[in-house]
């Protein structure tokens, strides 16, 4: 198969982790004989330095020219004192926006060998496996007016507003998604205070006898923070508000271990979607090297699987990561245990790839790391 790629490295350890997920994808062409076509673009901060913009028109044009593009992370401290709307993360939100994608998918799955990693109790987390499916391009995120009012500007005004449409979109992707898993959708909403929240919560119950089989429960976002920590087994699909999902996903990244473990998509209703690891652009540790590329890597599992419909190559890119982790391989933000050597960004990736050969042995490589 023949798919274009529109690659977004961003700022910080977006390149580096960027690296790794270039590095799997020539691995999977190797190994299924695919072909992928790289087109290289700027966003974020890189761009605002190039183009005098976060979102240059070449970026979103690249985007709109190839089947799926991945995104590494933006934002960092150089660019903190730029005019608001010049700001990184504008390049971010103005991107979703233009390519229309409304629904962000964020995967929490805890792998075995990190069961230990999370701050929670094993018990808790083993065996945690659900979607968060958040609204991604309404609510008060977009909403207008937003902005400072009175003599001294002492009032600050945002705008919660969705149309029916826009919740509608989301909702059944997010029945979509969990008709093919384990058939349970929670909604989560504020419909005890919020008007938006009443006609989210409308539109999940007139949808539903479209799926019958899909088990429908409805959670006020408080509830759900809570349920997350204490019963994160309860979940299967999770379907919420952009920020209420922004929150809840946040919080759910601490079940598997680390902000560098998770992946995420977003999608539209054709088989277009942006690939991006939850995390943002490490300034700490930007340029060491030290970054973890498994939540990078898992996104281009995603990105075969939704947008290019290849189970067979995601799943073993799935799977390659879960043996390197089984094998005792650690980057510095999973290492607590002590269990093994902590690798570099390069060395991680390395054994990933290692791993999706052929009769590999990623334990001969390991032991070189020690
Ligand atoms: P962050 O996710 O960049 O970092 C939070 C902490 O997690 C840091 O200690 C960092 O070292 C660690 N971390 C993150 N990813 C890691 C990885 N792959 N491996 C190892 N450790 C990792 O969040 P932040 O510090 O709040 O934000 C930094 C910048 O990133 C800001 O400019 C912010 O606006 C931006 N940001 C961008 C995105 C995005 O591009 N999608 C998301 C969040 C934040």
């Amino acid at each position: 198969m023949k798919k274009q790629v529109a690659v977004l490295p961003g700022d910080g350890i977006g390149q580096e982790v960027m690296n790794g997920a270039l590095e799997v994808l020539r691995a999977i062409e190797d190994q299924y004989g695919h072909q992928f076509k790289v087109v290289q673009a700027d966003i974020g901060g890189v761009a605002i330095d190039h183009h005098g913009t976060p979102l240059p028109k070449e970026t979103l044009e690249a985007c709109k020219r190839s089947d799926a593009a991945l995104l590494g992370a933006v934002g960092g401290p150089k660019w903190n004192e730029v005019p608001v709307e010049l700001r990184p993360e504008k390049g971010l939100l103005g991107i979703r926006k233009e390519l229309g994608l409304f629904g962000n998918l964020r995967p929490v799955k805890t792998f075995e060998a990190l069961v230990d990693a999370s701050p929670l109790k094993p018990n808790v987390v083993e065996g945690v496996d659900f979607i968060i499916v958040r609204e991604l391009t309404g609510g008060l995120y977009f909403g207008e007016p937003r902005e400072r009012r009175g003599k001294n500007k002492e009032v600050a005004v945002d705008t919660l507003q969705y149309e029916k449409k826009e919740i509608e979109n989301v909702v059944r992707k997010a029945f979509e998604i969990a008709s093919g898993r384990r058939k349970k959708l929670t909604s989560v909403d504020k419909a005890n205070v919020l008007e938006s929240s009443r006609m989210w919560r409308e539109v999940v119950d007139q949808m539903a006898p479209e799926y019958p089989d899909v088990e429908v429960e409805h959670l006020l976002v408080d509830a759900a923070a809570m349920k997350l920590i204490y019963q994160p087994k309860h979940f299967d699909v999770i379907v919420t508000e952009n920020m209420f999902g922004d929150i809840l996903s946040d919080e759910a990244s601490m079940l598997t271990g680390s902000l560098g473990m998770l992946p995420s998509a977003s999608l539209r209703e054709d088989d277009f979607g942006l690939y991006e690891p939850v995390h943002g652009s490490a300034p700490d540790i930007a340029g060491k090297g030290q970054a973890n590329p498994l939540g990078m890597i898992l996104s281009v599992a995603m990105m075969l699987r939704h947008s290019f419909g290849m189970e067979e190559e995601a799943d073993s890119v799935e799977a390659a990561v879960e043996a390197v982790l089984s094998s005792g391989a650690r980057t510095g933000d999973l290492s607590g245990q002590e269990i093994g050597p902590v690798l570099k960004t390069k060395e991680m990736t390395d054994l990933v790839v290692e791993h999706l050969k052929p009769n590999h042995a990623i334990s001969g490589i390991l032991a070189a790391y020690l």
